[in-house]
């Protein structure tokens, strides 16, 4: 794959243990671990795209009650997951999409020493909102869309698999294991 950098999506205490909590959020911990230990020691990008909250935001004044509020412990991204900052990217959002008004695009640009990613891996949480929202704006700046088969969930079963086939029939994203994203990555 070409100019690969994984997106870790809200993998936030609030989703994971707290107030939004999935009981599925914790079947990708295990995957997502594994997924970001192969690309560190590739040296693929890793980003984590983070809720951070104003209690002002239209999702959680119209939508949603109150979640991962910027710097509150439940914004934080999981203890089993935590970045390392002295390689991998935080970028905070403040709706369903990563890119929506945030540096995550002109990030990914910069990277591969200014070539720019041109692959985007996602994981995370959830695979019919955020995830999705991240993947259409991907898609719309001409990103290939790959998402991490094991590394995605959402609050059920239903919102999982319709959440993965709009994915796949909408931006072409193409669903691999993470053995198979981790064989792609160069030495
Ligand atoms: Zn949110």
């Amino acid at each position: 794959m070409i100019r690969p950098a994984i997106i870790i999506v809200d993998m936030l205490n609030d989703f994971v243990t707290g107030k939004l909590r999935a009981e599925r959020a914790t079947n990708v911990i295990a995957p997502l671990q594994q997924l970001v230990a192969a690309a560190r020691k590739c040296s693929v990008p890793v980003i984590f795209s983070n809720d951070a909250h104003y209690p002002q935001d239209c999702e959680i004044t119209q939508k949603w009650d109150q979640h991962a509020i910027k710097g509150t412990p439940g914004a934080e991204v999981i203890s089993e997951l935590a970045p390392d900052l002295t390689k991998d990217y935080i970028v905070e959002k403040r709706t369903y999409s990563g890119f929506y008004e945030t540096g995550l695009d002109s990030l990914l640009r910069d990277l591969y020493k200014g070539e720019g990613a041109k692959t985007v891996i996602l994981g995370g949480l959830h695979t019919h909102m955020c995830v999705r929202h991240t993947a259409a704006d991907a898609f719309f700046r001409g990103y290939h869309i790959i998402i991490a088969k094991e590394g995605v969930d959402a609050f059920t079963e239903q919102d999982h698999k319709q959440g993965l086939e709009y994915l796949e029939k909408v931006y072409g994203a193409k669903i691999l294991t993470i053995e198979e994203i981790s064989k792609t990555f160069k030495h």
